[in-house]
């Protein structure tokens, strides 16, 4: 195996939701990058989730990908796939692949998402947990275990999310052990599923972070642990479908990994990073 930059991204969104591009022109711009592969993970439908697809869309948003793939077949080799929020009773059935990933978390007579904004998530943490950061940080990471516990997903999505408006440690203090913690025992269950653990690059071609997600500590922990990692670019911009990809295995090897996953068609292949 020689070194290699995955030619493959499985977690894009379109105009269906909250993507700037439709399917076809993100096919397009993944043909310009010479990709083989290109999966559409648009967001499940949620009732509490103002981001996710109307239910009357996933049947349009199933037959597009559909159609593109007929129409593409011997160019690049595209996959129907979900990104579902845990607590999403959306069907996932019919599917080349899915992404299991946490946005939400149960409070009061809702739900409250912990990546929408900064003041959101403060206001949820005064709300919710007393002004208690590290609670509201350490039940991000229970549902994250028990998503992992509970999904058939193949790929786990984004599983540090919490850290999306803290990259200048403003918030806390992801070395605190009240933090550091929970999130390294969610870092070796993710790992233990043998589902594959997504580094996503997404916040950073959206301008929020400068480093993929999860960080350096759990992807050290995934890597002690055994896991497989993939890296996606969370892409709802076809500027972006490999934004941050050598960047993002370059912070893979530094953490120890030799290897990464990557869909060919709907086949899981390693690769060498
Ligand atoms: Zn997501
Ligand atoms: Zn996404």
């Amino acid at each position: 195996m020689k070194n290699y930059q995955s030619k493959s991204n499985v977690h894009s969104h379109t105009t269906f939701v909250d993507g700037r591009d439709s399917a076809e022109e993100m096919v397009q711009a993944a043909l310009a990058l010479g990709f083989h592969t290109l999966g559409f993970s648009e967001h499940a439908h949620a009732d509490y989730d103002d981001c996710s697809m109307a239910p009357d869309q996933a049947p349009l948003y199933r037959a597009e990908v559909l159609r593109l793939r007929e129409k593409y077949r011997r160019r690049i080799d595209i996959l129907l796939g979900l990104e579902h929020d845990w607590f999403s009773p959306a069907d996932v059935d019919g599917l080349d692949y899915y992404i299991e990933s946490v946005h939400y978390l149960p409070a009061g007579e809702g739900y409250f998402s912990v990546d929408w904004t900064r003041p959101k998530l403060e206001a949820a943490r005064d709300a919710f947990y007393g002004g208690d950061i590290y609670a509201l940080c350490r039940d991000y990471f229970n549902t994250v275990c028990a998503s992992i516990e509970g999904t058939r997903a193949q790929i786990l999505g984004h599983i540090e999310l919490v850290m999306k408006f803290n990259e200048k440690r403003d918030l806390f203090d992801d070395a605190d052990a009240r933090y550091l913690g929970p999130a390294l025992e969610c870092a070796t269950l993710a790992a233990k599923s043998g589902r594959l653990v997504e580094i996503n690059t997404g916040a950073v071609a959206r301008g929020h972070r400068t480093q993929p997600c999860p960080g350096e500590a759990m992807l050290r922990r995934v890597r002690e642990a055994g896991g497989r990692i993939i890296i996606t670019s969370d892409c709802h911009n076809s500027d972006f479908l490999d934004c941050h990809f050598s960047e993002a295995a370059e912070l893979a090897r530094a953490c120890g990994f030799k290897t990464a996953w990557e869909y060919r068609g709907v086949e899981q292949v390693e690769y060498r990073l």
